[in-house]
C-alpha cells in the first residue's frame, strides 16, 4: 500500500478521541508530502538537525512534534516551532524548556515522559519522581511550559499480556494526576506494533512510523 493508503486505513480505525502523530524520522521529505497530500498535519521526529530542516521546507500548517530524548543544550533550536515535546523526564530539561519558551515568547506544550518498560534502557520518571517534580516550587513558578500529559514506552516484547500491564499502569497513573489537573488531556503511547493495545488501554495519542512510511535502516 501507498503512504496516503496506510494514512488513510489507519485513521479510519482510530477513535475519535485519538490523535495520530505520523513518525517520519529518517524518512525523506516526498515521504512526508503524500502522508500530508492525505490529510496528515502532525508529524514526529526525534533528531532537532533533521526536524529543523523539514519544518523549513514543508507547509506551515505542519504541527511538529519532538518524540525523541531531548539533550538540553538542543532545546533553543526547537523552542520556537515545536508544538509538543513528548520525551520531558528532568526538571532540569522542564528548566531549560521554560527558558528558551521565555526567549521565543511562547508557551510550549511538552508531556512528561514515565518508565513503564523493564528494560533499563529506556528513559523517562517514576512515579515519585513525577509527583516531586510537578509539586516542586521551581515547577510551579514556570509561566512558558505546559505540562499537558504523559508519554510512555511500552518493554519490546511478544508479550501482549506484558505490554498490557505495563499500558494499563501509565493509564492509572495519568488518571491519578488528571483527576486534579485539568490541563492533564494527552496520553501519548502506543506505536506500529501495539497501537490497538494502547488505543484499548486508554491511549490518547499514537506515535506510528513504520505502518505508514514503511520500515527504517
Ligand atoms: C521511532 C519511534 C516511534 C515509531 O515507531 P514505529 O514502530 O516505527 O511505529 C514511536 N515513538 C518513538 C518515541 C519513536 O522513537
Amino acid at each position: 500500500m501507498s503512504i496516503a493508503e496506510n494514512i488513510l486505513s489507519i485513521q479510519s480505525t482510530l477513535p475519535a478521541q485519538v490523535t495520530l502523530v505520523a513518525v517520519s524520522k529518517t524518512k525523506p521529505i516526498a515521504a512526508l508530502m503524500e502522508a500530508y497530500d492525505a490529510g496528515q498535519r502532525i508529524f514526529g521526529e526525534n533528531k532537532i538537525q533533521e526536524m529543523a530542516e523539514k519544518c523549513e521546507a514543508m507547509p506551515k500548517d505542519i504541527q511538529w512534534h519532538m518524540i525523541g530524548h531531548v539533550q538540553t543544550n538542543k532545546v533553543k533550536f526547537m523552542a520556537p516551532f515545536v508544538n509538543l515535546i513528548h520525551g520531558v523526564d528532568s526538571l532540569k530539561l522542564v528548566q531549560e524548556i521554560n527558558k528558551q519558551a521565555v526567549k521565543a515568547d511562547r508557551v510550549i506544550d511538552c508531556l512528561l515522559q514515565i518508565h513503564i518498560a523493564e528494560e533499563e534502557t529506556k528513559f523517562g520518571l517514576d512515579e515519585q519522581e513525577l509527583t516531586s517534580l510537578l509539586s516542586s516550587s521551581e515547577f510551579k513558578e514556570m509561566r512558558n511550559i505546559r505540562i499537558v500529559g504523559l508519554m510512555g514506552m511500552a518493554t519490546f516484547t511478544d508479550n501482549k499480556n506484558q505490554i498490557k500491564k505495563e499500558f494499563t499502569h501509565l493509564k492509572s497513573i495519568f488518571d491519578s494526576f488528571a483527576v486534579h489537573n485539568s490541563q492533564f488531556t494527552v496520553l501519548s503511547m502506543g506505536m506500529s506494533g501495539d497501537y490497538q493495545l494502547a488505543i484499548e488501554c486508554g491511549s490518547t495519542m499514537v506515535r506510528i512510523g513504520s505502518s505508514i512510511f514503511g520500515g527504517r535502516n
